[in-house]
C-alpha cells in the first residue's frame, strides 16, 4: 500500500491518500470548469484507496453550480488541497495532485475532463464510482 502525502502551501490542511495503485496508474485529472481552471488545479483518486484529510477548524469550504461538494480552501495560503462531497451518506474526496509530493510523476499521465453538461445524479454516481472514500479529521482550534 503506498501512502501519498501531500498539504497546502503553509501545511495547514495535510492530505493522505492510500492507494495500491502507482502515480501514473492514478493519474492526473484536469477539471475544465471555471474554478479549476482559476486554480490550474489538476486533481485524483482511487476508487479502493482511503483519502484522509486533517485540517484545522476554520477551513473555508467553498460550494458552488450544483453545491454538491466542498472545496476544502486554506484560509492561510489559499490553496486547494481536496475536495469532498457524500453520495447516500458517504464522504467521498479528491486531492489536488499539484498539492502531493509524488506530482511530477501523477502529473505524467494528466486528462481533460469536462463535466459541464453532467446531472447531478450522474455525478453523484460517478463520485462514487471514481473518487476515494474520504475522511476530515479536524485537528485543534
Ligand atoms: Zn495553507
Amino acid at each position: 500500500m503506498n501512502d501519498y502525502r501531500g498539504a497546502c502551501h503553509c501545511g495547514s490542511i495535510q492530505v493522505s491518500l492510500q492507494s495500491t495503485n502507482g502515480p501514473g496508474a492514478l493519474g492526473a485529472r484536469d477539471c475544465d470548469c471555471s474554478f479549476c481552471r482559476l486554480h490550474g488545479a489538476s486533481w485524483t483518486s482511487d476508487p479502493n484507496g482511503q483519502l484522509e484529510i486533517s485540517t484545522s477548524a476554520d477551513v473555508h469550504r467553498y460550494q458552488f453550480g450544483s453545491k454538491s461538494s466542498d472545496f476544502l480552501i486554506c484560509r492561510e495560503c489559499g490553496v486547494v488541497p481536496a475536495v469532498v462531497g457524500e453520495v447516500a451518506g458517504r464522504l467521498f474526496g479528491v486531492v489536488n495532485v499539484n498539492c502531493m509530493d509524488a506530482a511530477a510523476e501523477m502529473l505524467k499521465v494528466r486528462q481533460i475532463l469536462d463535466f459541464e453538461e453532467e446531472q447531478v445524479e450522474d455525478r453523484l454516481a460517478r463520485r462514487a464510482r471514481i473518487w476515494s472514500p474520504a475522511r476530515v479529521r479536524i485537528s485543534g482550534l
